[in-house]
């Protein structure tokens, strides 16, 4: 089943404690500011994420949300990975 991995752009303050953790290197910091001014973290490589959730674990704002959901579920504002 996969997962629907979602980081709230506006929530993000742009630390780069996700992107630091990722054992798999798979997040960055966009070049783009969100609502409060900040870098907010995306995933650049979604294809390499192994689903461990450090990130969502580590993250101080509570931004990041891993849901497992259906093959027809929609992942609104996020990315499907992993399938296991
Ligand atoms: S779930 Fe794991 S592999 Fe995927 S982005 Fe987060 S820390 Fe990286
Ligand atoms: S740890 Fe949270 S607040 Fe910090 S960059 Fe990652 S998503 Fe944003």
């Amino acid at each position: 089943m996969p997962y629907c991995y979602q980081i709230e752009a506006d929530r993000c303050k742009g630390c780069g404690l996700c992107v630091m953790v990722c054992p798999k290197k798979v997040l960055e910091l966009s070049n783009q500011v969100n609502s409060l001014g900040y870098f907010p973290a995306y995933q650049a490589r979604p294809a390499d994420c192994i689903v461990c959730a450090i990130c969502c674990t580590m993250c101080p704002d509570v931004a990041i949300r891993i849901s497992q959901v259906a093959e027809t579920e929609p992942c609104v504002g996020g990315g499907r990975v992993g399938s296991k």
